[in-house]
């Protein structure tokens, strides 16, 4: 088993897409000025804004063989890393920028002749390219501007399981390996993409490249994993919906990663783990407004009572499942949760009653095989397009008061389920979609008091 050598400390910076994209002398002062310090930077960066999605666009395009699309498509992804290169460079180091994006182009061209139907292993290779393009072209700005740094490939140590769960093992040996050979102080890697059992090229999902960070801050002990993006932390409500939020200075493991599993894009759900098993303190900042104080999330605080935050997460189905029989009898919740895990689809709220149970899913792809099974032991009804408002903080179950105040506020909404007292941090309703923007803004006044 490797391990690090003499005890070096390590600081892990993660920059999304926004940030890498238009910010890139605030990357380079942020580095620069971490490097001022006797530690180790591991920098791991996500493709340029935009640019994941245009990549499965073009894939999907290659799929619908449209070939004028695919042709205009690929010409915009080689204009805006064109573009971003004359921006970020000037001397010779430009190119081998520009060979970069020849290469990737090619790659892409390739899977475009007759006859070729592209799969989802050549779709995953396209996806990298954008992690791939941005390290490239990051690793030469920083060379160019005479910062010693390391480009490191996550493709030799980022590695799925058949089960899709990581491999930490391979992570653990192969980072550490790769790591003890470099003797600058900055190494730069690529966030999200990954290999899979059979060494085929993959990803963590979108917005994967927090989970990239943490895995990294978790193997290296990394005394802190920052996450920064383009807004000043994680807000106590989601800014895309509601107009006055404000970044909560800090908040702890837990909480974050309900707000993060329920809506609150700014944080991959599965950073969490990773950096909450070493008690690493995951750090939220703004690229743009580095002297924000942003976020730290950290279980080393004084928990301090009340609500926190709220998030939403969309796209969910209520399943209603109501027995054939009069009562719930004993074994009767095991065979309805054993066909949700025969079909891996991941069950987020439930309610019961006497006779019946609803539960929610977001991942629909077997729903109409869940169906099936779940029609030979009860009644079933489908009720699609709703949200979960998801309501974090310190909310004893032992005090009155605080799902009064959850429910005073939107009275005149219809709640289709509501899970409550599971644990003295979290209240989660299910409304239909519509009803979403209106409740995250009563919330709002009712719980954080801002008008
Ligand atoms: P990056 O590309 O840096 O990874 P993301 O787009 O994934 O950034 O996440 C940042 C965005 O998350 C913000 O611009 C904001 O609109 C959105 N967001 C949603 N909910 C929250 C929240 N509770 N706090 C902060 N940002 C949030
Ligand atoms: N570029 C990937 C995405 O857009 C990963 C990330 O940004 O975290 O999903
Ligand atoms: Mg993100």
């Amino acid at each position: 088993m490797e391990s690090i050598k003499n005890e070096t400390k390590y600081k892990v910076l993660k920059f999304g897409g926004t940030s890498v994209a238009n910010a890139y002398s605030n990357i380079k002062e942020i580095v620069l000025n971490e490097l001022k310090e006797n530690i180790k930077i591991i920098l791991v960066l996500s493709a340029l804004s935009g640019i994941t999605n245009l990549l499965f666009d073009i894939s999907n395009s290659i799929k619908n063989k449209d070939e004028n699309k695919t042709k205009k498509l690929i010409e915009e992804l080689y204009n805006k890393h064109i573009d971003f290169i004359n921006k970020l460079l000037k001397t010779s180091l430009k190119e081998q920028a520009i060979a970069a994006i020849n290469e990737t182009i090619n790659l892409i061209n390739n899977y475009r002749n007759e006859g070729f139907n592209l799969t989802s292993k050549e779709e995953k290779v396209i996806l990298a390219q954008g992690e791939i393009l941005a390290t490239n072209i990051y690793h030469l700005y920083f060379l160019e501007n005479n910062i010693e740094c390391s480009l490191i490939n996550a493709l030799d140590f980022i590695k799925l399981k058949e089960n899709k769960d990581l491999d930490w093992e391979f992570i653990k040996n192969n980072l550490i390996n790769i790591i003890n050979k470099i003797d600058n102080n900055l190494i730069i890697t690529q966030g999200y993409i990954c290999r899979n059992a059979f060494g085929d090229i993959d990803n963590l999902g979108r917005g994967g490249s927090d989970y990239t960070a943490s895995i990294i801050g978790n193997i290296l002990n990394a005394n802190e994993i920052y996450i920064y993006s383009d807004v000043s932390g994680l807000h106590n409500n989601d800014p895309r919906y509601v107009d006055r939020t404000y970044p909560i200075n800090y908040i702890s493991f837990e909480e974050a990663a309900e707000l993060a599993y329920f809506g609150a894009k700014v944080l991959h759900p599965a950073t969490i783990l990773p950096a909450q098993l070493k008690n690493i303190p995951v750090i939220l900042k703004n690229t743009f407004n580095p002297f924000s104080f942003g976020t730290v999330i950290t279980n080393e605080l004084p928990i301090s009572e009340g609500f926190k935050a709220v998030a939403a997460k969309d796209n969910i189905t209520i399943i209603k499942i109501k027995s054939y029989r009069m009562l719930l009898t004993y074994g009767y919740l095991r065979a309805v949760f054993e066909i949700f895990e025969r079909y891996k689809t991941p069950v987020d709220m439930i309610t019961t009653s006497e006779v019946s149970i609803s539960v929610t899913i977001d991942n629909t792809t077997y729903l109409q095989e869940i169906i099936n099974e779940l029609n030979e032991i009860a009644f079933i009804e489908v009720i699609p397009n709703n949200s979960i408002i998801c309501i974090v903080g310190y909310i004893p179950i032992n005090k009155a008061g605080y799902l009064f105040k959850v429910l005073e506020s939107i009275k005149d909404i219809p709640i289709r389920m509501i899970a409550y007292g599971s644990s003295d941090y979290n209240i989660s309703l299910c409304i239909d979609t519509s009803y979403k923007q209106k409740v995250l803004e009563k919330l709002n006044k009712s719980l954080f008091e801002i008008y």
